[in-house]
Order: C-alpha cells, then structure tokens, then sequence
C-alpha cells in the first residue's frame, strides 16, 4: 500500500469563553498498512456541532471530553478506500465519528465504538445529508418535536434558531403535521428563507427584536403549545410567558450559554410551567436511535416529495474545520454546517 499522509485536528488548549483558532492546532499522521479485520478511510463530509464546544471543557457530560493533544472527533461520511474486513467492503461510504481527520483506519468489529454505519447513496442527493437532514441533526429535530413534543396536529409551534441544522428541520415537520409555526433567526437572509423556502408561517430577527414577549403575544395570538428549544435564555423566558395549558418545551439546546464563563440565573418565570401544567423535557438524541428506522422512512419519503428542503453551508478542506465550528457561534450557517474534504 502506498503510504498516505493525513491531516488531523487537535485540541491545543481549552478555551475560556468564546473558542478562538488558539485552541485548535494540526499533525500529520502517516498511514502504511492496514491489518486483518481493519478498514481505511478517506473522509469526504465531516460536522461540525455546537455540542462539540461542551467536549472542549474538561467537565464530566454525557459525552466524553476532547483531550488536549488528542484529534477532535465528530460525525464524518466517507469512502472505504482498503478493506480487510468482511463487513465493509471497498467502495462502500461509511458514517462514522471519526471526523476531524482525513483519513482514518479502524477495526470495522468496532461498530459501536466508531458509531459505524454504511449509508446508502441516494439519487440526487449529496452524501453530506448524513450528517444533516438525513443524519444527526435530522434525528434530533425528529425525535425532539414528535418524541418528546409529542406533537398533535394544527398545533401552534414555536421554534428557535430556526433556520440551523436542526431548527430547519423542525419547522418543516411541523408543517408537515399542518401546524402553525414560527421561528427566530438572526439575519435576514435566513427569515428570508424560512418564509419563502420553508413556508412557515412567521419568523422575526431575534437581534432586531427588543420585546421578546410582546412579539410572541402578537405572533400567536392563540398561544403557544410546543416551543422547540435551541437557544435559552430571554427566548425561554418569554416562551414560558406565551404557552398554552398543557404545552410541552423541548429542551433541545441552549447555545446562548455556551460560551459563558459564569451561570446565568435561570428564567424568573419558571412557575409559568405550575400554572399551564407545562412539560419541560430535555432530551439526547444518542438516546432515541430506536427511531432511526422510522426516520429515515419518513424522511427520504419527504425529502423525494419536496416536503423538506435544507441548506449547507459549506467550508473547504480539513484546515477550514477550526473556522466552521467557531462560526456557528455567530451564525455565518444558514442550515447544516460542513467541510467538505
Ligand atoms: P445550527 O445549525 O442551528 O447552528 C447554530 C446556530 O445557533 C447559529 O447558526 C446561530 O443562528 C444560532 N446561535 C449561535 N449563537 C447564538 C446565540 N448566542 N443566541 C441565539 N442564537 C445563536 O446548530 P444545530 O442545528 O446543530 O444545533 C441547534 C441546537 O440544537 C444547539 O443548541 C445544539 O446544541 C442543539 N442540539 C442538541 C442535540 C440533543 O441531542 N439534545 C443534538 C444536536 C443539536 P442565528 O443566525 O439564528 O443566530
């Protein structure tokens, strides 16, 4: 085999706050031979996510920290390039999370520990997918709003960073299920495309807006039956102002915290959920992978009706990774953020 020289990503230091590119630095790894059992890889699509920044702090969490000096990791899509495996042949694309590399050999007996899954390629639709709509954050959007929002149809749904990975995805199902939705979103561009491309039926520039509570006070004037949380702090507060008796919030995310060196008081309007008899649920997707069948069920079907549409934002080469993952913090994504390898 000739010897093929890959580039990784390396956590240099923890940030402190907001991530810079400091934190992050580069090796090259040099791959000769593979052995029996094994599979080499070459990445093709990789992800970057906001839970990532959660791995970068050296705390206890449902998933394990980066270590310093170590590769980062993350759902990446790539092709089977040498194969000494019964499972997976040459040729076949795999998911897997071993991003954050170029390329990568693994024991293809490790389905569990690389999360390993060969993906079929679908006509028309880029393999990038798999790490967006049809992937992760596909999952999450599914699970959160049907599983864990237990949404009925007609319902009045309330979604935050609308126009992401997962946030887009949201609006979309829940139109599906004929409900009435609006989202936030925090540039024109992307209110833009949420009104016209996924036609939901309002959405405001949260960065625009002062008065959170009086905007979703006039944007539903029925109230509020699921908010799918993505973002947390005033946006949740004024949620829990708006909500119907017997709403459910999704507790998907909270990136505005993020990157806050101290804890910010809690919504002061919690017994707002007392009142309404609310739900509040947080939720992990890794927990909800029963599901997968289903989904992907659902969702090819929507994708092949034109039911749901998304956007890529897409940076080159594994050296731009560091760049993709801090610009999600300011929201330069419009839909899922990937490199492209
Ligand atoms: P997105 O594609 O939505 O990208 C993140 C977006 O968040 C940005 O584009 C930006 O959009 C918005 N944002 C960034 N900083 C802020 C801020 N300070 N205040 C408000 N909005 C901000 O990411 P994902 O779809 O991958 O993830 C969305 C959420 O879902 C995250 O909170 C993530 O942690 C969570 N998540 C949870 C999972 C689970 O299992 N529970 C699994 C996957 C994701 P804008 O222009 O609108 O500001």
């Amino acid at each position: 085999m000739n010897e093929i020289v890959s580039v990784e990503v390396i956590l240099k230091s923890r940030p402190v706050g907001l991530p810079t590119l400091d934190n992050f630095d580069f090796r090259k790894v040099k791959i000769t031979d593979i052995k029996d059992g094994e599979i080499l890889v070459k990445n093709l699509f990789m992800s970057v996510d906001p839970y990532m920044r959660g791995r970068m702090n050296d705390i206890k969490s449902y998933v394990e920290p980066f270590h310093v000096g170590e590769p980062l990791s993350g759902d990446a899509v790539g092709i089977v390039v040498k194969s000494k495996s019964d499972n997976v042949k040459e040729g076949n694309y795999v998911l897997t999370n071993l991003g954050f590399r170029e390329y990568f050999v693994a024991d293809s007996n490790d389905f569990d520990k690389i999360n390993l899954e060969v993906i079929k390629p679908i006509d028309g639709i880029s393999l990038s997918a798999y790490l967006g709509v049809l992937g992760m954050p596909g999952l999450t959007a599914y699970a959160g709003l049907l599983r864990i929002g237990a949404l009925k149809e007609g319902e009045k749904v309330f979604v935050s960073a609308a126009a992401g990975a997962v946030g887009a995805t949201v609006c979309q199902i829940a139109k599906i299920k004929n409900c009435y939705v609006v989202g936030t979103a925090g540039s024109s561009d992307k209110i833009e495309w949420l009104l016209n491309e996924a036609k939901i039926d309002g959405a405001f520039n949260y960065k625009d807006v002062k008065n959170y509570n009086k905007i979703l006070k006039e944007m539903f004037a029925n109230g509020i039956d699921v908010y799918y949380e993505n973002v947390g702090g005033k946006l949740l507060e004024a949620a829990l102002n708006n909500m119907n008796r017997y709403g459910r919030i999704v507790l998907c995310g909270m990136i505005s915290l993020y990157n806050n060196k101290t804890l910010e008081p809690g919504p002061s309007n919690l017994f707002k959920a007392i009142e309404n008899r609310l739900r509040l649920e947080g939720f992990i997707v890794f927990d909800h992978r029963d599901l997968k069948p289903q989904f992907y069920k659902d969702m090819i079907g929507w994708i092949v009706d034109g039911k749901i549409k998304w956007r890529e934002t897409v940076y080159d080469g594994i050296l731009k990774a560091p760049q993709a993952f801090l610009d999600l913090f300011s929201g330069k994504n419009l839909g899922k953020m990937i490199v492209k390898l």
